[in-house]
């Protein structure tokens, strides 16, 4: 009863427990989905406090991976895998190189890539064993696509939400600087926007300042702030019923994935009248990018494939309004429709 009641399971084509003593490799791949291509989803490595709790986030990840990769009309599946250990303290090439013949006993069926906790460096230990792992970094940082993705769905959201083609004058509230969070940055100042900006990185808010005219907030005050547009770019879990009482927001569009804390906040910001651009559909430019380059495909053509994140999110906002449901579940529905059979 513990494995298929008590978890996640939810139609898993396949979970594999790979043990390896020699390395002393504990890992986890989860098949969610291949309908529509092989599996393709990074590779986590954590210090889980419990196996049960690194089976739950491989089966969470691997189907949000199914979700976000046929929303982004992209011809893989999902799927992910976990490595229970410190990546701080336990990393060893012959971890990353048994994760590798792992993979290949799989044949194809899962494609991993970095993660967090792993990084460019370890997959190019899991390539001495095997080809299917993406992202080596041949053609760098796929965080560039992520931020456009972000931006082209923004432009989206101000369209419907706000009746505008231009970004000119509105205010963004955008937490988290990092690789993608700047990049966005950079964008929406260049579109005429005003930014107001909290990180814990002085560097990076300095940067934004002198660079972009960005205003810097605390870390708690960014959820404070009068602004058209409340941008997370940093942590998952920040849409909860505590900040949802202090957005003063109209609109949410941002790259952290894992946004809503649980499923209900949805259709609690759909209430308020803010108009949340789901995740998983907004964030899926660096995975294009990813994939693109793994199965050879031209690269000229991603920038397009990106962009395409604005139409998906413009069909699903007049979805919701009509229905009258939430965008995420609207979200979700558009990706059962591509990958369902
Ligand atoms: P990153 O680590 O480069 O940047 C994160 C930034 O957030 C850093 O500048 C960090 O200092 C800042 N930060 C940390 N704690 C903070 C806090 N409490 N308040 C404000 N800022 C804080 O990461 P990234 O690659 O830019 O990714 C950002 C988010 O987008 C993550 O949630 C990630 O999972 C998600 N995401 C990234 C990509 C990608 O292509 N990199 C793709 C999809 C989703």
């Amino acid at each position: 009863a513990f494995i298929f009641n008590e978890l996640n399971f939810d139609n898993h084509e396949q979970v594999v427990f790979v043990s390896e003593a020699k390395s002393g490799l504990k890992g986890i791949i989860a098949v969610h989905n291949t309908n529509l291509g092989p599996a393709m989803g990074g590779c986590r490595m954590w210090n889980y406090a419990s196996e049960a709790h690194a089976i739950n986030d491989v089966l969470r990840l691997s189907r949000g991976m199914t979700y976000k990769n046929a929303v982004a009309g992209l011809p893989i599946g999902g799927g992910k895998s976990v490595i229970i250990g410190n990546p701080k303290t336990d990393k060893t090439p012959a971890l990353f190189e048994a994760l590798g013949e792992a993979l290949e006993r799989l044949a194809g069926r899962y494609i991993t890539a970095e993660d967090v906790g792993t990084s460019p460096a370890d997959m190019a230990y899991v390539a001495t064993k095997t080809g299917y792992v993406a992202g080596l970094g041949d053609s760098g940082d796929p965080s560039p696509f992520t931020a456009l993705g972000c931006f082209v769905g923004a432009q989206a959201a101000v369209k419907h939400q706000l009746k505008r083609d231009s970004m000119e004058g509105l205010v963004v509230a955008l937490q988290g600087l990092g690789h993608v969070g700047y990049d966005y940055a950079r964008r929406l100042h260049a579109a005429g926007a005003k930014l107001i900006v909290a990180d814990i990185d002085e560097a990076a808010l300095e940067r934004a300042r002198t660079e972009l005219g960005a205003e810097i907030v605390s870390t708690s005050a960014i959820y404070d702030v009068q602004a058209d547009i409340y941008a997370p770019c940093a942590l998952g879990a920040t849409l909860n019923p505590d900040t949802l009482d202090r957005l003063k927001v109209k609109i949410v569009a941002g790259a952290a994935n894992n946004q809503l804390a649980t499923a209900d906040v949805g259709d609690l910001l759909r209430q308020k009248g803010v108009l949340y651009a789901p995740d998983f559909v907004i964030n899926a430019g660096g995975i294009i990018k990813v994939c693109y380059e793994y199965l050879n495909k031209p690269q000229a053509d991603v920038e397009a494939h990106v962009r395409e994140i604005g139409d998906t999110l413009a069909e699903v906002f007049t979805r919701a309004d009509r229905e009258g449901r939430s965008t995420s579940v609207v979200a979700d529905e558009v990706a059962e429709a591509r990958f369902k059979r």
